[in-house]
């Protein structure tokens, strides 16, 4: 194409111009190989997250960043390969439960991760609470995962989508983390990188979650879904509920250990009903199940242990010890109390997150270590009724000693309590499909 003018590009996206498809692909292109400079590059995302795209830019922005790494076509090596992403929550273990689930009913599955966001947990970080654990694994050895084990999840190599590494770490500094094209492309990017036959995205909504309100949740679906329109991957996604915690367990080791509950048939049922959603649908993308035989074949894997020694075959494979997992323990237990009885109505989700990342299960800075002992167990949970003085939660804590009464006060602030309980709720909210 002719020499790319950035300046006339740069004014165009301003004036909400359209731009063409190469121009876009050029643009990346340049920006990943270092000819175009930050500074230019900032003002093109401002602009787009001001501005917006069309479906055609936002896929052709996908596609550049897509291209500018290495593309594995898995789907390529099996009949077919699965994938699952979520948008994050709080108690989200969903992947850490699927991936050995779905691997127990004979369908292959691989998922590059990512680590916590904000106020998010992070697959990765909940897997490295498991000693030895290998979340770094290489093109080869994730293939070899699948190849031999049937699931793996681990993260992002260095060859996947080097245009989104740059372009987040840009987003980050300059106030354009939350835009629908951006976002969609950042992801959809990194997940088609690796080339499954199908891929489940759980996007969450509500107080936990990225996108709280329903419709921004479903047009952050829709955006998903069809930014992978041409791309051989074939994608559903599930608007799930994130306006409570999911599960009991936020944090990291406890979350590990709850979703060993789970494969054993003795974990939390929405933790259970939101990945059996999820399950389903992959099942039924396989062709080889239609609803009621995954349903079944699901419970089968569940109830006979299956799933549960698949769990133990790919955390051993990955480089974990099944039989003692070494999960860190916290070094004190704080006991939260009803301060009055009623119902729960409300566990303002968001700062549930932010509340456990303080006490050292997240990151504030790329840099910051994991505290993997540290989290909180919500034993009682929204829409519970209780009693004065009733042990609601219970607050972990790992290596840094905290001031309890400060902790109780703040808990107590996130969670709230009236006479009558909340509407009831539904977990999975909404099913959509490509086309
Ligand atoms: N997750 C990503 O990978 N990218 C975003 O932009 C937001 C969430």
């Amino acid at each position: 194409m002719p020499e790319l003018n950035v300046y006339e590009i740069l004014n165009r996206k301003r004036r909400r111009e359209l731009l063409e498809p190469a121009e876009i692909e050029e643009f990346i292109r340049r920006y990943t190989d270092g000819s175009i400079p930050d500074y230019q590059m900032s003002a093109l995302l401002m602009a787009i997250a001001i501005n917006g795209m069309s479906g055609e830019e936002m896929a052709t922005l996908t596609r550049a960043m897509l291209r500018s790494g290495e593309q594995w076509h898995l789907r390529d090596q099996y009949d077919f390969i699965a994938d699952k992403h979520s948008t994050g929550g709080v108690g989200d273990k969903v992947s850490l439960v699927l991936s050995p689930w779905v691997a127990a009913c004979g369908i292959k599955i691989g998922m590059l991760s990512g680590r916590g966001l904000g106020h998010t947990g992070g697959t990765l970080d909940k897997l490295e609470a498991i000693r030895g654990f290998n979340a770094r694994l290489t093109r080869e050895e994730f293939e070899r995962c699948v190849a031999d084990v049937g699931c793996v999840i681990s993260t992002s190599t260095e060859g996947i989508a080097p245009a989104d590494k740059k372009i987040y770490a840009l987003r980050d500094v300059t106030g354009t983390v939350e835009s629908l094209p951006l976002i969609t492309a950042s992801i959809m990017s990194k997940k088609l990188a690796m080339g499954a036959s199908a891929l489940v995205l759980d996007v969450k909504t509500g107080s936990g979650a990225f996108m709280r309100k329903y419709d921004d949740s479903k047009a952050l679906a829709r955006s998903l879904i069809a930014a992978a329109r041409g791309s051989g991957t074939r994608v559903e996604a599930l608007i799930t509920d994130m306006d409570r915690p999911l599960g009991v367990a936020a944090g990291n080791a406890n979350e590990v250990a709850e979703t060993l509950d789970v494969l054993r048939g003795k974990g939390p049922a929405d933790v259970e009903e939101v990945t059996r959603a999820q399950a389903v649908r992959i099942l039924v993308m396989s062709g080889r199940f239609d609803e009621t035989a995954a349903e079944n074949v699901l419970n089968d894997a569940l109830h006979s242990g299956r799933a549960y020694a698949q769990a133990e075959k790919w955390i051993a494979a990955q480089g974990g010890d099944p039989s003692n997992l070494h999960l860190a323990q916290p070094r004190t237990t704080i006991e939260i109390k009803a301060p009055r009885s009623g119902f729960i109505t409300f566990i303002d989700t968001y700062q549930a997150g932010m509340f456990t990342v303080d006490l050292g299960a997240g990151r504030h800075k790329a840099d910051d270590v994991i505290d993997y002992a540290a989290g909180v167990m919500f034993d009682r949970r929204t829409g519970e009724e209780v009693r004065t003085g009733e042990v609601i939660a219970r607050i972990q804590l790992g290596n840094e000693p905290r001031d309890a009464e400060e902790l109780r006060k703040r808990f107590l602030w996130f969670v709230h309590f009236g006479d009558v309980p909340p509407e009831p709720h539904r977990l999975v909210l909404e099913q959509l499909t490509q086309g």
